[in-house]
């Protein structure tokens, strides 16, 4: 069939398709010993074996969103405190399942995805014991709506793009007074600015105790950004968010200005090198040879984490990255 104009850039299926992706080099992380994941290779169809810079970067992906989920579940001001995580555009992760098993998972868990998506996620759920033992027996599974719903988790299909619909899906499964986290790990990137935008500002509005969890590219306009961006888009794929907040200020500003209270971005490279914990870096450093270094830094300069916080409740003062680090400070790459 033809293709609609400015369908080719970027397309549902293919946008989809890169959560297969996501899986599979989750996958191959876990054989390699990188991460630890009892649950995802229930979502691989065709297991393969990702080259070991892919490896260390999905490494530092997980490790970076492990550590700051940490923080968040973890915080508190002296009494427990009821908490809640919502992944928008999840795919098939696997975090909540993990949780569950670390004793750490949150009052309620909610992923939101396509249709399309969270079908084959709840069909995959409902069929494997080892998911279904990690829901309530009473959950209902729905795999033509594309729904799980039971007390601690819900997977609900949506079109980010379509904001009243998200917000009543919201208001009906979720207090939006608790804390909340908020996940958004490759998946804004993918939209029009705009739709970006008004998510982002959604957010904000709804919950007033909250962390938002960005992990996306940066730095479209150099030799290794063009060529990225020309990856995606011949996949169909094109990040159609990425001039628009092309640099770490860029990615912060998106936040301040839909009234997030603060925000601080920093890149892949710094992270890897200074907040990952030392002694996971240097075990993983010795899994596999590696020799791809002057890549792997650029790489890792296209890649940040953005972290926006609103602290109604006071929960967040210490949260985030260390704060004698200035933001804008070039990264020191470990030496080969
Ligand atoms: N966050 C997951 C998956 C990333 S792949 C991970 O890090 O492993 C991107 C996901 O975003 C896909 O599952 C895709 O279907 C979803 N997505 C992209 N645009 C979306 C939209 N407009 N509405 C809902 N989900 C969307």
């Amino acid at each position: 069939m033809e293709k609609a104009a400015g369908e080719s850039r970027s397309n549902k299926a293919a946008v989809q398709a890169t959560n297969d992706d996501a899986s599979a080099s989750k996958l191959s992380c876990v054989k390699k010993g990188y991460i630890k994941d009892d649950y995802v290779h229930l979502f691989v169809r065709r297991p393969v074996r990702r080259s070991p810079i892919i490896n260390r970067g999905y490494f530092a992906r997980w490790a970076t969103f492990r550590q700051f989920l940490n923080q968040f579940l973890k915080s508190n001001d002296g009494g427990p405190v009821k908490k809640q995580i919502l992944s928008l555009g999840a795919g098939f992760d696997t975090t909540y399942f993990q949780l569950q098993d670390e004793g750490k998972a949150p009052h309620l868990y909610v992923e939101l995805d396509f249709k399309e998506v969270t079908s084959k996620k709840a069909s995959i759920i409902e069929t494997s014991g080892q998911l279904r033992e990690k829901i309530s027996e009473a959950a209902s599974i729905c795999r033509e709506k594309g729904e799980v719903i039971s007390d601690n988790y819900k997977l609900l299909p949506v079109d980010l793009r379509d904001i009243q619909t998200l917000n009543d899906l919201i208001s009906a499964h979720m207090d939006p007074s608790l804390p909340t986290f908020i996940i958004a790990e490759c998946v804004l990137i993918y939209l029009d600015p705009e739709s970006s935008r008004a998510i982002v500002e959604w957010a904000s509005r709804t919950f007033s105790t909250s962390i938002f969890f960005l992990y996306e590219q940066i730095l479209p306009y150099d030799a290794f950004g063009q060529q990225m961006i020309r990856n995606l888009e011949s996949r169909g794929c094109g990040l159609l968010g990425i001039y628009d907040t092309p640099t770490l200020l860029a990615k912060e500003k998106l936040f301040l200005d839909q009234g997030w209270q603060r925000a601080v971005a920093w890149d892949m490279m710094k992270i890897y090198t200074t907040f990952i914990d030392s002694r996971e870096r240097q075990r993983i450093e010795r899994l596999e040879l590696f020799d791809e270094f002057e890549e792997w830094y650029m790489m890792q300069e296209h890649y940040c984490v953005t972290i926006a916080i609103n602290d109604t409740m006071g929960l967040f003062e210490d949260y985030g990255f260390p704060k004698d680090q200035p933001v804008t400070a070039a990264s020191t790459p470990v030496s080969p």
